[in-house]
């Protein structure tokens, strides 16, 4: 969400006149867009405000994000100069433009705050393309997570109109975008008027143009059937499911407030494989909430291993201020969590080469996004399931010539998180 944030901030800039330069010496304005999910946030923020003052003091600094919206104007005496939360970006070209022309009469500018009743969501600037769009369909989150900050980063949740959410993406279908990336904290419960979330699917997968449909993120609680069976029943929907699990012991659920069960999480799962065929399972975890016994780790890690993800995102309980969980008894030593995350990730590790063995000898149709990191005579792209792979290309191709389009490559190779594989 933050990056696409940032690009849309930064094309909204462009739009206005301004231009992007590398150095912070030549600058005249400093953008400094946050996020506050984990670790020290505000003082990452500070680090960052001072350095570029050091360099550059008659720079204009904005804070924007979710650091903005939390800290506020206390971030003025740490030198900052504009304080913008998420709902307040269209603001910022003139705001900044006014920064030039120095007739803004005071010198801070403090814009945070939710506009709940009509929300404003960027519109994309689909002149520039990559090889997916991303497009936010939410703001916001109601969860209130024990640990998560969002829901007082972003705000309460809110839908895009089912209109703007479709013109956006036919802009970007006409300029040959085959891939579309659906964002919200919690897409599953997406309901605008009276379409759900499957209905929208529905909808997007109808337009001409439109190849791959993605989207993150799905709350367990929230994934219904008709869900499932929207995504069995419509090629366009990518078989890959991004579901954060966080914990697997029902004990940590319940003081987390993630209102599903173990119980429930693995029946969604056998849910999803039964009706998609060779789905990817991806997902977040958090080690070390407050109480974690050794017991809640194991149902944690038992789970991780049973489930046998593609993708894990894992995460050392981090402290939010304002959180549930802040006020929570038994946080644990750094140590105890280091150490779970440690033996969490290193069992990952050693399974995560064996789950992606089933690719090995397929086929795969893969959407092309440009040369390899290795080597500049391959390419890389994605297999619907959302892995990554490296292939070797036909006779004279370059990657470049096939930018953007879907082509058949058959795997070779399972490599770290990755796939090594043949144009056919
Ligand atoms: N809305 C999404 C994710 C939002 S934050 C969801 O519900 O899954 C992304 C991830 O950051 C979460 O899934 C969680 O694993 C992690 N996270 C959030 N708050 C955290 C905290 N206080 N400490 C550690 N990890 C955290
Ligand atoms: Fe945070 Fe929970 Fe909302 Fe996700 S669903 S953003 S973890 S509060």
């Amino acid at each position: 969400m933050n990056v696409y944030d940032s690009a849309r901030i930064k094309e909204m800039m462009l739009t206005e006149d301004h231009q992007f330069v590398d150095k912070i010496e030549q600058a005249d304005i400093y953008i400094v867009n946050t996020c506050s999910v984990r670790d020290k946030p505000r003082q990452r923020v500070i680090n960052h405000i001072k350095h570029a003052k050091n360099i550059n003091p008659r720079l204009k600094v904005i804070i924007t994000g979710c650091v903005a919206q939390i800290e506020g104007d206390s971030l003025f005496s740490e030198g900052a100069d504009f304080v913008i939360g998420p709902d307040w970006y269209k603001e910022l070209p003139a705001l900044a433009n006014q920064t030039d022309k120095e007739s803004l009469n005071r010198d801070h500018f403090l814009r945070t705050g939710f506009k709940v009743d009509n929300p404003e969501f960027l519109q994309a600037n689909p002149l520039r393309t990559g090889v997916s769009a991303f497009i936010p369909i939410q703001k916001g989150c109601n969860n209130f997570c024990a640990y998560c900050v969002v829901p007082y980063g972003r705000g309460p949740e809110r839908s895009r109109p089912v209109d703007e959410i479709l013109k956006e993406i036919s802009v970007y279908a006409e300029k040959g975008v085959k891939e579309i990336f659906l964002l919200g904290q919690n897409v599953n419960s997406y309901h605008y008027k009276e379409v759900t979330f499957y209905d929208l699917l529905g909808k997007i997968a109808a337009l001409f143009g439109v190849e791959r449909i993605r989207f993150t993120t799905s709350h367990p609680k929230d994934l219904s059937e008709q869900l499932i069976s929207t995504m069995a029943s419509t090629p366009k929907l990518m078989p890959w499911f991004h579901l954060p699990l966080q914990s697997g012991s029902n004990r940590i659920l319940k003081l987390m407030h993630r209102n599903y069960n173990r119980e429930h999480y693995l029946e969604l799962v056998h849910e999803l494989r039964r009706q998609i065929e060779n789905i990817s399972l991806t997902t977040d975890v958090i080690v070390g909430f407050p109480g974690e016994s050794e017991e809640d780790f194991g149902e944690t890690y038992s789970l991780v291993e049973q489930v046998g993800y593609d993708g894990m995102i894992s995460f050392k309980f981090s402290v939010r201020q304002g959180t549930a969980a802040e006020k929570m008894e038994n946080h644990l030593p750094e140590q105890i969590k280091k150490d779970r995350l440690v033996r969490l990730q290193t069992m990952f590790e050693n399974q995560i080469s064996t789950n992606l063995e089933r690719f090995s000898g397929k086929i795969c149709k893969v959407l092309v996004e440009g040369k390899s990191r290795r080597s500049r005579d391959e390419a890389k792209g994605r297999i619907p399931q959302n892995i990554f792979v490296n292939f070797k290309l036909n006779g004279d191709l370059v990657p470049s010539e096939l930018v953007n389009q879907i082509v058949d490559v058959k795997i070779l190779e399972v490599r770290t998180h990755t796939l090594y594989g043949q144009m056919m």
